[in-house]
This record gives structure tokens, C-alpha cells and sequence, in this order.
């Protein structure tokens, strides 16, 4: 059961620090989704959300204030930093869908991230904002492995389904395969799978902090223990010998197929990201 509050805040948009959006904007609090490796947890300490558990509330962010698109010209803005803007309350309170609205006209460079095929609904409303990207976020074609790691976000047939009829209405797409769970992210399957609807690929490996390593390490070890060994050199050990290879070979893949794609792995310690197409 999920606890809905609705709470006034100055505005949608946020400066970012984020290394490719100089805004977002995040028109929840909490995630519904509840991923087992969800990183946006430690917004609990910022929200006063410290006694329950990530993906149990959710805040409904409430303004009167317009949201001020002028102010940030042709920045870009990422819906969904630390929630996922389509998550299924969106359906009802539509605050993603307003404030999309306010982008009509503008020059921002809006990007959409999230794992939800709720974002279909708003096609009509995408097509009019003139730079704009939806990522589908997606690490694996099974929906075993999905409904155990991100249990409330969309199957896997519906975001490939997302991702097909927001390319086919004319909308720029990617696919943001993200995190990568070495032994059990098969990313050449993905990519050969979703090539004709995604424009892009990025990619990005499982980084876990202390909070929720040992939650994502004890799942291992109950469903995948063949996994655990490598699981513990990666994140107990710090051996990058297993990123190192797989960059290696997303790069050489990638490179050899002609896509457009970008690497997101351990940003500071291995490569930053490969160029496209070059
Ligand atoms: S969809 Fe994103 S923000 Fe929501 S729980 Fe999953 S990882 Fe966290």
C-alpha cells in the first residue's frame, strides 16, 4: 500500500548536476516501482521519509506557481531523475503530463526517462515540444528477472511496445539499458531486439552503495548463487576486470553494428563515455 501526500513546493525545475541535463524535473517524491537497486533512495533522508521504506510513499508535488521555461532557454531538462515521472499514479494525478504542457513553444531540450508505457498516453502532447527524447530504461528481456528486480514498473513487452509506437509516431527514442547486472544483463540480445525503435543506446553498469548493496547481494545469493563469486569481487573486492571487458566489448558491438550509443560505466574510473559512430 502506497501513502499519497500531496505537498506545495516553489517549482517543478531543479538545477542539476547531473553530467548531461542542466534541470530536472521530478514531479514526485518516492517510487512507486520500488527496483530493488533504486539509487534515488537516499531521498528519503531530504524528505523527511527516513521511517519507511523507498517505494512504500509518495509525495504529490503541488504548485501554484507557473513553472518558468523561459528562464532556462535551450537547457536540457530530464523528467525523472529520483522518480520515475510516469509511475502509476501519473495515470491520476497527471502532474508529468501539465507540466510537459508548459514545454510547448519552448526551446528546452527535454528528455524523458523512465520504464513505464504510460507515456504513450501523452503522444499527442510530445509531438508538439519541439526537441524532445523518451528513454525507455530496460536491462533485460526477461520478465521473470523484471517482476523480481522492479516489481511495479512495466513488463518488458510493454516497454518494447512503448518504445515501437513512440518511434513509429515520429518521436526520438533510446533505449537506456541501465543497470547492467553482470552474468544476467544480456545486452546484444536487448540491442538486436528493440535496434528498430530505439534511435540510441546507452548503457550503464549496477553501482552499488552501501545502503542497498548487501539487499542486492542477498538476492543474488537466494536467486542467481552461481552468480555470487563474481558478484563479491566486483562489489566487496572492487575488481573492475569484469566492467573493463564488458565496455570493451559493448564499444566493439556497438561500433561494428554503426549505432549511436554511449557508455555510462563507473563515470570517473573506466573510460568515459565512447563516442558515437565515429
Ligand atoms: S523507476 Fe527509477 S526511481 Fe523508480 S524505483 Fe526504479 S530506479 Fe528508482
Amino acid at each position: 500500500m502506497v501513502k499519497i501526500k500531496e505537498v506545495q513546493v516553489g517549482s517543478y525545475l531543479t538545477a542539476s548536476k547531473l553530467p548531461d541535463a542542466d534541470w530536472v524535473v521530478n514531479p514526485y517524491v518516492g517510487c512507486p516501482h520500488k527496483c530493488i537497486y533504486c539509487y534515488a533512495e537516499f531521498m528519503k533522508r531530504f524528505t523527511n521519509h527516513t521511517e519507511e521504506d523507498w517505494g512504500n510513499f509518495l509525495d504529490i508535488k503541488l504548485t501554484n506557481k507557473p513553472t518558468q521555461i523561459d528562464k532556462i532557454g535551450n537547457a536540457s531538462v530530464l523528467f525523472g531523475s529520483v522518480t520515475d515521472a510516469y509511475n502509476p499514479y501519473e495515470k491520476k494525478y497527471e502532474l508529468t503530463r501539465k507540466i510537459l504542457s508548459e514545454f510547448i513553444g519552448s526551446n528546452a531540450k527535454v528528455e524523458i526517462l523512465t520504464k513505464s508505457d504510460l507515456v504513450t498516453r501523452d503522444i499527442d502532447l510530445l509531438k508538439k515540444i519541439t526537441d524532445l527524447r523518451v528513454g525507455i530504461s530496460m536491462n533485460t528481456l526477461d520478465d521473470s528477472f523484471r517482476k523480481l528486480t522492479e516489481p511495479h514498473a512495466s513488463s518488458v513487452d510493454k516497454r518494447i511496445e512503448a518504445l515501437k509506437i513512440l518511434h513509429d509516431s515520429g518521436i526520438k527514442t533510446y533505449l537506456f539499458m541501465s543497470p547492467i547486472f553482470p552474468q544476467i544483463t544480456r545486452f546484444n540480445d536487448i540491442v538486436e531486439y528493440v535496434q528498430p525503435f530505439a534511435d540510441s543506446f546507452y548503457f550503464e553498469n549496477l553501482n552499488l552503495r552501501a545502503g542497498y548493496l548487501p539487499r542486492v547481494l542477498s538476492f543474488i545469493s537466494e536467486n542467481y548463487p552461481e552468480h555470487l563469486e563474481i558478484y563479491n569481487a566486483i562489489y566487496r573486492k572492487k575488481d573492475m576486470n569484469y566492467w573493463e571487458q564488458l565496455s570493451n566489448e559493448i564499444n566493439t558491438y556497438c561500433h561494428n553494428a554503426k549505432l549511436d550509443f554511449k557508455l555510462y560505466f563507473y563515470h570517473d574510473k573506466i573510460k568515459k563515455g565512447a563516442k558515437h559512430n565515429d
